[in-house]
């Protein structure tokens, strides 16, 4: 059902496509981990577009495109392509539907990823625009929740960090306000997320909003943390002043109850100590290695024969 299709918003997938999406994941997964060789997207070529920089989403969609036999062209940075001469948005586009089946495009501005997908007759894919969404990050989460927390509905998620600028909080809390979750949002009051998004999940989650983690903690199922997204600050002392607003160190892991897990997006700057790394509640390494076979899945049903 996906076939064909761009995936610009979260909004854009229907709860049956996310349900989908994971059960194809869960093949992909078993076959990675058996190591059995894979051919859907054999002749088949996907175009990474990177006008911000990327390790993980860009890395792990051409993995996920060369796992399954198929061939990448890439460009990772827009200062070495015709963009630094000026070329649009619109004409680049144009040019690299023409070279390839699938497109991923991550842009600094919010509505960039909407406008490549008017430009291309092929599917786009939205890996990040601005402050906007990115919703190939929230599939990945889903799926972490479900593998690691056994399921999504009935839990506490705790999301805190850069609420306001932070694209993956935005897709994340627009999914799960299909579950039936609570939400507990903490960030310093400035970051706080914005009113379109506060908006369209109230009255839909439970949602509590605060500037401090600590009472939280103990009821917390998943902290989901995020980095202050400093590349979106106009004012760099902002910047400086709000940096280093949170950090989960070992003290607040050990306040989290047994089963509870920690995730992030990454990549981190200090908001999660590295002497949490090898507690059991870190997950957000495995949440990075489920970014290949969830991109798999999605690859193969949109670009798939
Ligand atoms: N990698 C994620 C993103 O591109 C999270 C982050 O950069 O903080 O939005």
């Amino acid at each position: 059902m996906l076939k064909n299709r761009s995936i610009i918003s979260i909004a854009d997938l229907s709860d049956e496509d996310i349900n989908e999406i994971f059960t194809e994941a869960d093949k992909m997964l078993e076959n990675l981990n058996s190591g059995q060789k894979m051919n859907d997207m054999e002749s088949r070529i996907l175009a990474t577009l990177f006008y911000e920089p990327s390790t993980r989403t860009r890395l792990s969609f051409e993995s996920a495109m060369q796992r399954l036999g198929g061939s990448v062209i890439s460009m990772a940075d827009s200062k070495t392509s015709s963009t630094s001469k000026g070329e649009t948005l619109a004409d680049t586009v144009r040019i690299v539907e023409s070279y390839s089946d699938i497109i991923v495009i991550r842009h600094p501005l919010e509505g960039a990823a909407l406008l490549a997908s008017k430009f291309s007759s092929k599917p786009v894919i939205n890996a990040g625009d601005g402050s906007g969404e990115h919703p190939t990050q929230t599939l990945i989460d889903l799926y972490t929740i479900r593998k690691e927390s056994g399921s999504i509905d009935g839990k506490t998620i705790t999301i805190i960090g850069d609420l306001k600028y932070g694209r993956t909080v935005h897709s994340l809390l627009s999914a799960l306000a299909r579950y039936r979750v609570n939400v507990n949002l903490v960030s310093p009051e400035s970051l706080a997320l914005p009113k379109h998004v506060y908006n369209e999940i109230k009255g839909r989650l439970k949602v509590n909003v605060s500037t401090d983690l600590e009472p939280f903690l103990a009821q917390t199922d998943i902290l989901y943390v995020t980095r202050i997204q400093k590349e979106r600050f106009t004012d760099k002392n902002e910047y400086a002043r709000l940096i280093g607003s949170y950090k989960i160190t070992g003290r607040e892991a050990d306040m989290l109850p047994s089963g509870a897990i920690i995730m992030h997006p990454l990549p981190r700057v200090d908001e999660i100590s590295p002497e949490v790394d090898n507690r059991e509640p870190a997950k957000y390494f495995r949440q990075a290695y489920y970014g290949v076979p969830v991109r798999m899945a999605l690859i193969s049903m949109i670009a798939g024969e």
